[in-house]
């Protein structure tokens, strides 16, 4: 149990609860919000819950009172669960990682910074200037992903729309010396379509905002966003983000990085081609299909640095291999809707994921002391999207919520794999615990042949006409006796499902009904071989650079590219079997509201969240084991005064000695295990009786 805490402020620890039960949970966590006390621990894991307000808890002063203590020495916080990241990393060359994890608007981003913010507090102490510039690339590299990635939400004014895993390396003496950083899935359709009240990513805002005239010009635009279909939506809304100071600062995050003065200016280049592209029309002539503002045309040419005819025929043809002809197809209006679309989303993704490339190949590990010692450890922070639940639920939810699932099945592993070895080094036998193991479901979508993903993806490669139906028939067909999946057509009865359209998972968070309409397309996520080549034969470099595969012409695309599904399932297999091999510490991030209030705790809302969030669980394993565990010196340290054997020095053979002695005095010898380093409570009240006692003194 955390120090310095009076029992005013709730209970620090959820496992010290008299009954796990919701009410008491919840009861605990609106006490300690009330009371300004955002974190608190389940074991090592860290709930916090965001106060929507400046806390004045992350200063100097705070990050002193953490170094280099233990987890419960302090109140929770999440520079305790940094500085523990940070010593196992250090002192027991482990390599660790960081999961935060909940809702959008929960405060995962900010928890991220707190906790790279206090690993850069605690490392460099003498000033090393590689160190130095390292720590101070991680730091501007989050200013420069905020841009691209995030944009304002109904739910989030800085919602990240990725996910994001960032490894720092460290050498041996514990400083950082470099890093990398892992995106997955980009919310891309936001690029041409914002629902009412929210806006496109930052960087768009940010260059019309702050751009000088001089760039506007040069780049043909005009400052206001209501002059671009593709974010004239989001572009009335009032904020308190300063776009134009914002464009200034991710500007020099760029240059201080390392981004060469060309490498910006084609950054600027493909954000004003997008927003260009949004306001071109096609209409049609007789049969011919044409673009109705021409003007635009020799702006992409100009933008893009190619041939105006090249745009042209890029935009309204498409080359098609028949046999062993090549043909050139016109496009209708709808299609070369679809494919300027489809280049736009494109183009922003490739940016994003090209501006990751390029932090990364800064920040990657130079040829230093952890090559040279051999030693090279690992803290991973790992922000990403948590489970989500709308009114409507398509392909991106089921990708997010799909990544949820993994993620709690690697929680369950991996936390009662800890809780085994621990028992098994102090020599502590196993006691089984039962829980619901996930797996079912995680096997319902990416199992081969028979889950979801494999569904789509056959779905998707079949000849004929492909629908989103014909897909949801697959899906029937496949799964009708599957305990987690549920459709109108199996289920008959249920009026909540449409037939045509919906599908229903029960995840573990609870049941999601999930429409059909669009999944083949997300997943197909067709960009014309014709764009491709039109960007590879850009003039210009960096464009060039971006799309390799542009260099191959329709007769040698032989390979069907990987869905989105499929790319995703393998990012995150990959993402977890990295996670699994590192020593985990856990985030759990709660919404309290929806008004982004720093006074409101809405009961259900929570509640809700923590259901989902599978704390409660969380609190019984902990429980079913032993919930408070510690070393024998410490134990003493906190509570040698309650009895006459111990106090004020014991002259036992040992200090296990004296532990079993003071616990047998008080009666508690029942309710403890004695390991060969620990002593082991197995229930709160125990622990809390030594509390009163101690206090008593
Ligand atoms: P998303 O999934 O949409 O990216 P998120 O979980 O990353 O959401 P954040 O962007 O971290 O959410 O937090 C949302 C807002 O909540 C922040 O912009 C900030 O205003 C507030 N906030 C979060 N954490 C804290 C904190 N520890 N102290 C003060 N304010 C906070
Ligand atoms: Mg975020």
């Amino acid at each position: 149990m955390a120090e310095h805490e009076s029992l005013e402020f709730g209970k620090a620890d959820f496992v010290l609860l008299d009954n796990v039960s919701m009410e008491e949970f919840m009861a605990n966590l609106k006490l300690r919000f009330d009371k300004g006390r955002i974190y608190t621990y389940i074991g090592e894991v860290v709930v916090s819950v965001n106060p929507y307000r400046a806390m004045n808890i992350y200063g100097r002063d705070t990050v002193e009172q953490y170094k280099g203590r233990e987890l419960y020495e302090r109140p929770p916080h999440l520079f305790a669960i940094a500085d523990a990241a940070y010593k196992a990393m250090k002192r027991r060359n482990k390599d660790t990682c960081i999961v935060i994890s909940g809702e959008s608007g929960a405060g995962k981003t900010e928890a991220s910074k707190y906790i790279m913010q206090y690993i850069a507090a605690i490392t460099n102490p003498n000033q090393r200037a590689e160190v130095e510039r390292v720590k101070n690339m991680l730091l501007k590299s989050n200013c420069v992903l905020e841009a691209f990635g995030n944009a304002k939400t109904n739910r989030n004014d800085n919602s990240s729309r990725f996910g994001k895993y960032m490894d720092i390396n460290f050498d041996f003496k514990g400083d950082p010396i470099g890093g990398h950083i892992s995106n997955y899935l980009l919310e891309k359709c936001r690029v041409i379509f914002q629902q009412e009240g929210e806006r496109s990513f930052h960087s768009f805002y940010q260059l019309l905002r702050g751009a000088p005239d001089s760039l506007i010009r040069s780049l043909h635009i005009q400052k206001d966003p209501a002059a671009y279909n593709y974010i004239k939506v989001g572009g009335q809304i009032k904020s308190s983000i300063n776009d134009g100071a914002d464009f200034k600062a991710v500007a020099d995050a760029m240059k201080v990085i390392g981004f060469t003065g060309d490498e910006i200016q084609t950054v600027y280049k493909i954000l004003a081609t997008i927003l260009h592209l949004g306001n071109l029309t096609f209409g049609v002539d007789g049969d011919v299909t044409l673009i109705e503002n021409t003007k635009l045309v020799s702006i992409l040419r100009e933008l893009l640095s190619t041939k105006e005819e090249n745009v042209e025929k890029a935009l309204l043809y498409r080359t098609v291999a028949t046999g062993r002809d090549v043909i050139e197809k016109q496009h209708t209006v709808q299609e070369a809707s679809y494919g300027r679309d489809a280049l736009a989303k494109a183009m922003y993704e490739r940016l994003f994921c090209w501006i990751v490339g390029r932090i990364n190949d800064i920040i990657e590990v130079k040829n230093y002391d952890a090559k040279i010692h051999g030693k090279n450890t690992v803290i991973g922070v790992l922000d990403i999207y948590g489970f989500e639940i709308f009114q409507n639920n398509s392909f991106e939810q089921f990708c997010i919520n799909y990544c949820n699932e993994k993620l709690q099945q690697l929680f369950i592993q991996l936390v009662l794999k800890q809780e085994q070895e621990e028992y098994q080094r102090e020599g502590i036998p196993w006691k089984h615990i039962d829980y619901f193991n996930n797996q079912i479901i995680v096997d319902l979508v990416e199992q081969q042949h028979k889950g979801i993903f494999s569904v789509l993806d056959e779905a998707c490669m079949n000849v004929g006409k492909v629908t989103d139906e014909v897909f949801l028939q697959g899906l029937n067909t496949k799964l009708a006796k599957h305990a987690h999946y549920t459709s109108r057509k199996l289920s008959p009865t249920d009026k909540s499902l449409e037939f045509d359209r919906d599908f229903r998972i029960r995840h573990y968070a609870g049941d999601v009904v999930y429409s059909v309409v669009g999944f083949i397309d997300k997943n197909k996520d067709t960009l014309f071989q014709d764009f491709k080549r039109l960007l590879y034969n850009s003039s210009n470099p960096v464009l060039k650079g971006m799309w390799p595969e542009g260099k191959l012409s329709i007769t040698e695309v032989t390979k069907r590219p990987l869905t989105a599904a499929t790319l995703f399932k393998n990012s995150m297999i990959s993402l977890v079997e990295n996670l699994a091999c590192k020593e985990p510490y856990y985030v759990r991030c709660i919404k309290p509201n929806d008004v982004k209030s720093p006074l409101l705790f809405e009961q259900e809302r929570c509640r809700h969240q923590v259901e989902y969030l599978g704390l409660l669980e969380n609190v019984r394993v902990r429980r079913a084991g032993f919930a408070y565990r510690q070393t024998y010196p410490r134990f003493l340290q906190r509570y040698k005064m309650i009895s006459e054997f111990t106090w004020p020095n014991h002259e036992l053979s040992s200090d296990k000695e004296a532990v079993k002695r003071l616990l047998q005095g008080c009666g508690f010898d029942h309710d403890v295990a004695y390991g060969k380093t620990k002593v082991f409570i197995r229930t709160p009240r125990t622990l809390f009786s030594l509390e009163e006692q101690r206090a008593e003194m």
